[in-house]
């Protein structure tokens, strides 16, 4: 690394400039509503709500010390794309001798396969493994081993830009996002198919003999000794799983017979952002919202929002030692419990209601309530907390319940009134209650 940072040292040379280059894919929005735009007084106003529009790639490539810059905007990043932004850097270095080409590498390969193929080719991954071969199983059982001490280190450097005033955790940005998980559909099986997979699994696992009497190399026959290993444990997690979802699944869908992957059990079968359904997880990632640096980050199994802000919170407060005076979230967060819990926590929740799926007056309309009926019609008078209708009579609070997020007050007109009503069939039709 500090060869690289050397690189940036070097002065400034048009026979051997130092170019650095990049790529990063952007995602494309439009706006739903129009903007207002900026006037005397007032700021320029945006609707948080965007339409997504697909994504591109970008492509910089910048010389510092000459203050000279690239950009160039692909539908796609492929290696014919790569090689002819780079093709294009060289066109403007004609009189140049030899370019030095910095590329930093910030293409969230995540994935240990990926990884370790492109440890084979690609100059960059096999400088920083000096040429050595990575197997992709020693890569993923790092990661898994060693989980704490990442955990630890991402802890530290937070704690670092914190000292450094980088991250003031004045505001954090919260959302969810779903990542698709490495297994197919077909992997999903019911109680009764894991229990013979497993059985069988347990048989070959017996009927295995040892591997140094085997005539294939002892190296295939081990592998093969630990993929059926892995595969029985993987199946008898599916099975942990299954049971897990049993209890928690709800009165609704009790007769419906719940599916584990047999691939990766602790993945859920979620909806996808095109409509359709596939086997993912949620991660959960909460953001310095001044210095865009992440503070806390969390895979739950849950499709939805609900209730992820508060174990968020916590795994803030267990990085960064505090917890932020402001949280902003989307409308899969604004809960009941989530208010609640915010301002006790003495948090300000910054978020938008979740909308109704259904029209308020769905329900009125279908009991024959005419629309000059409707609760608009009703004012509320704050200094005595009571209603008065459309012809004038007085509604007074009765009860006051809970239905799913939202608060429900319950406002009643007497009886007598309303039976004394000429309009009483428009009102409230089919009630002798007022
Ligand atoms: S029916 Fe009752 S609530 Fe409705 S307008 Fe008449 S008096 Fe008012």
């Amino acid at each position: 690394m500090e060869m690289v940072l050397d690189v940036y040292k070097r002065p400034i040379d048009p026979i051997y400039p130092v170019v650095c280059m990049d790529e990063s894919p952007k995602q494309l929005i439009a706006e739903t509503k129009v903007p207002i735009p900026a006037s005397p007084g007032e700021v320029a106003k945006h609707d948080y709500e965007y339409r997504r529009c697909g994504v591109c790639n970008v492509f910089l490539a910048c010389e510092p010390l000459a203050g000279k810059r690239t950009v160039k905007i692909t539908e796609r990043k492929t290696k014919l794309d790569w090689a002819c932004f780079i093709e294009e850097i060289a066109g403007q270095y004609e009189s140049a001798e030899k370019i030095t080409l910095v590329d930093a590498y910030k293409e969230g390969v995540s994935s240990a396969r990926e990884i370790a193929r492109l440890c084979e080719y690609h100059p960059a991954y096999q400088w920083l493994t000096g040429l050595e071969v990575v197997n992709y199983h020693t890569l993923a059982d790092f990661r898994l081993c060693h989980k704490e001490d990442l955990d630890r280190l991402f802890s530290e450097v937070l704690g670092v830009l914190s000292y450094e005033g980088l991250v003031t955790l004045k505001r954090v940005m919260h959302d969810g996002t779903k990542v698709k998980a490495s297994a197919s559909d077909k992997s999903f099986r019911r109680r009764a198919t894991l229990k013979d997979h497993l059985r069988l699994a347990h048989e070959q696992v017996e009927q295995m003999g040892d591997p140094r009497s085997e005539q294939l190399s002892q190296r295939v026959s081990k592998a093969r000794q630990r993929a059926l290993r892995e595969k029985r444990e993987r199946l008898e997690k599916a099975l942990k799983e299954l049971e897990k979802m049993e209890v928690s699944r709800s009165e609704s869908s009790k007769k419906k017979q719940m599916r584990a992957s047999t691939t990766d059990p602790e993945a859920r079968v979620m909806l996808q952002p095109k409509g359709a359904y596939g086997p993912s997880y949620k991660v959960q990632i909460s953001t310095d919202a001044q210095a865009k640096i992440i503070v806390g980050v969390g895979v739950s199994q849950s499709a939805n929002d609900t209730g992820e802000l508060e174990p968020a919170l916590e795994r803030i407060e267990a990085n960064m030692g505090e917890n932020p005076p402001q949280v902003v979230v989307d409308a899969g967060y604004t809960t009941q419990d989530t208010i609640e819990a915010m301002a006790q926590k003495q948090i300000d929740l910054i978020g938008a209601l979740p909308e109704r799926r259904k029209a308020p007056w769905d329900p009125l309309k279908r009991r024959g309530v005419s629309p000059e009926f409707y609760p608009q019609a009703f004012k509320y008078d704050p200094g005595t907390d009571h209603y008065a209708c459309p012809v004038g009579k007085m509604l007074v609070f009765e009860t006051q319940e809970q239905q799913g997020g939202w608060q429900r007050y319950r406002y009643r007109a007497r009886a007598s009134d309303c039976r004394a009503c000429a309009f009483q069939a428009q009102c409230c039709p089919g009630t002798k209650k007022g």
